[in-house]
């Protein structure tokens, strides 16, 4: 980058935005340069921090003038796909939610929020229970410091009714890349009360809201996200099944409960490693640091946590425990028929770590738990593979074969969640790799685009990517597709200063 232009421009930064906005020291440098992916870390040349819409826009048009790459983020707590990382080193980290952390309304009457970027599950779902605990944020299993537009903007979701975050964000305020400020949804009317701009999710004229989500047109600055009503009961249920090749039967099981909707939530139906795997490091991984965890090892891990090859868990809502419990029976009646499901209840699952990770998942309760995926192997690497697959037992058999063999070929261990709807589960596959072994930083590239490349050949794309594999994803798209989204880049940001790279576009 030119160095100039960037001094001029961190210039102008500190003038329209002040001075304590602007942040090169190397400690912050370094800082926001590190991630958990095979990749490397990618330093940026500055971090800048907006208290408000104005200094965003004061940003972007600065950007504009001296031709300088952004990167906005929420929190920057995207682990596995970016972290704070910039996609490319050297551009501007624009960290919103450093300043702009205010949750700005909650209507208890229409059940719905209105955030700035840097308000995370934890601070939402506090407020909430400050404000008398009525309604529930539907929560990742995630970092509970990540952010509820970081998440939305990025596809991510959650377990319960409200769990496409994107779907039930209602209305956004966003600077686009030109400097422009627009409002979508009813926020589109030019008033400067929107009644319904948060309430409204298909208002006037095209769907706008929908380029912004793994993009780089715009910078959020503000969303609206709908709440769920907290029920007075969680009832969860849970089945360990002990075969690899039950994910046949269980897909099969599942699919008519979410279909008919009588089961609430989705499934998270996970393998053992991705539920024992949160709770210690690898047993084998110390002797054996090439290969894949054995049979045996698996066996043993699944009988100390009482988990199965596959565990399923889902939840209903209800007036009362006792209110729920016929829901539950038939639940049982339904996945007991198979012979091979062991039930374990809500209770017996508050002591299973993993299983009260799910439990909070249902409840809109932000945790930790989930975070001891990271420390299976040493060296702190973790990439997300992230595929569908659709609700057909045969075919997500079909790519659970492959994609273990893919790991196993890599020396890697097999951890995945296939967090199932009516008609398709998006498999959460973590890679967990020691980042500080090159060989083994390769062997997790290696895997991640073997998967990708096996997947695609099956006509199977992935639904969000590490910012390592931006590029690559966008290669394997119809050049068609890549047309349209470098025309709306050039339309809304004609300079390329928003995120260049980001999701393969500009
Ligand atoms: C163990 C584990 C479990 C996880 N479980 C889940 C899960 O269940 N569900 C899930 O969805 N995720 C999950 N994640 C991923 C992740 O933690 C969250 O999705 C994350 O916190 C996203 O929010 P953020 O504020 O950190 O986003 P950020 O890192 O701030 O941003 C994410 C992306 O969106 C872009 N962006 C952010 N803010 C803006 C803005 N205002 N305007 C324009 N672009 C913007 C950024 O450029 C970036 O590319 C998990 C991660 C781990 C490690």
């Amino acid at each position: 980058m030119n160095a100039a232009a960037l001094e001029a421009f961190l210039k102008d930064v500190a003038r329209d935005v002040g001075p304590d906005a602007v942040n090169v020291s190397a400690e912050t440098i370094a800082r926001y340069g590190e991630n958990t992916m095979p990749g490397g870390d990618r330093p940026p040349a500055a971090v800048v921090t907006p208290s408000s819409t104005q200094h965003v826009q004061a940003i972007v048009k600065a950007a504009n003038a001296h031709k300088i790459p952004l990167y906005p983020i929420s929190t920057g707590n995207n682990i596995g796909l970016g972290s704070r990382s910039a996609t490319l080193a050297g551009q501007v980290v624009v960290d919103l939610g450093a300043r702009m952390n205010r949750v700005l309304e909650v209507s208890e009457r229409l059940g719905y929020a209105v955030v700035e970027p840097g308000v995370s599950y934890q601070m939402m779902h506090d407020e909430l229970v400050r404000l008398g605990n009525r309604y529930m944020v539907d929560v990742t299993s995630g970092p509970p410091q990540g952010g509820v537009i970081g998440n939305a903007l990025d596809k991510g979701a959650g377990y319960g009714p409200y769990f496409d975050h994107f779907g039930t964000a209602c209305g956004m305020e966003v600077v686009l890349g030109n400097g422009d400020i627009l409002r979508t949804g009813d926020g589109a009317l030019a008033s400067d009360t929107p009644t319904n701009w948060h309430t409204s999710k298909y208002s006037y004229g095209p769907v706008i809201d929908g380029l912004f989500a793994q993009s780089n047109y715009g910078i959020v600055t503000r969303m609206g996200m709908w709440l769920m009503p907290r029920p007075p009961a969680v009832r969860s249920f849970h089945f360990a099944f002990p075969d690899d090749g039950d994910l046949e039967e269980i897909v099969e099981l599942c699919r008519p409960l979410k279909m008919s909707n009588f089961v609430p939530t989705l499934f998270r139906l996970a393998n053992d490693l991705y539920l024992c795997g949160s709770e210690g490091e690898s047993p084998e991984y110390r002797a054996n640091p090439r290969k894949a965890m054995s049979d045996e090892g698996r066996r043993a891990l699944r009988e100390r946590h009482g988990l199965g090859a596959w565990t399923v868990s889902g939840a209903f809502y209800g007036a009362s425990a006792e209110a729920v419990e016929p829901m539950i029976r038939r639940v049982r009646d339904v996945f007991e028929r198979s012979g091979k499901a062991r039930y374990i209840s809500h209770e017996e699952a508050q002591a299973i770590g993993p299983l009260q990770v799910a439990i909070n998942a249902f409840s809109g309760v932000p945790s930790h738990g989930e975070l001891g995926l990271l420390k299976w192997r040493p060296g702190g690497g973790n990439t997300w593979f992230l595929p569908g697959t659709p609700m057909d037992g045969k075919v997500a058999n079909e790519f659970q074969a492959l994609c273990r063999k893919i790991y196993e070929d890599n020396g890697l261990d097999y951890m995945v969640m296939n967090v199932c709807s009516a008609r398709f589960a998006r498999g959460l596959h973590v890679i967990v790799f020691n980042r500080e072994d090159e060989d083994e930083r390769q062997r997790a590239d290696a895997c991640y685009k073997k998967m990708s490349e096996a997947v695609a050949s099956r006509g199977v794309f992935v639904g969000r990517a590490p910012i390592d594999y931006h590029a690559f994803h966008m290669q394997q798209t119809a050049a068609s597709f890549q047309g349209a989204c470098n025309g709306i880049k050039q339309a809304l940001d004609p300079n390329g200063v928003i995120a260049p790279g980001r999701y393969g576009i500009g």
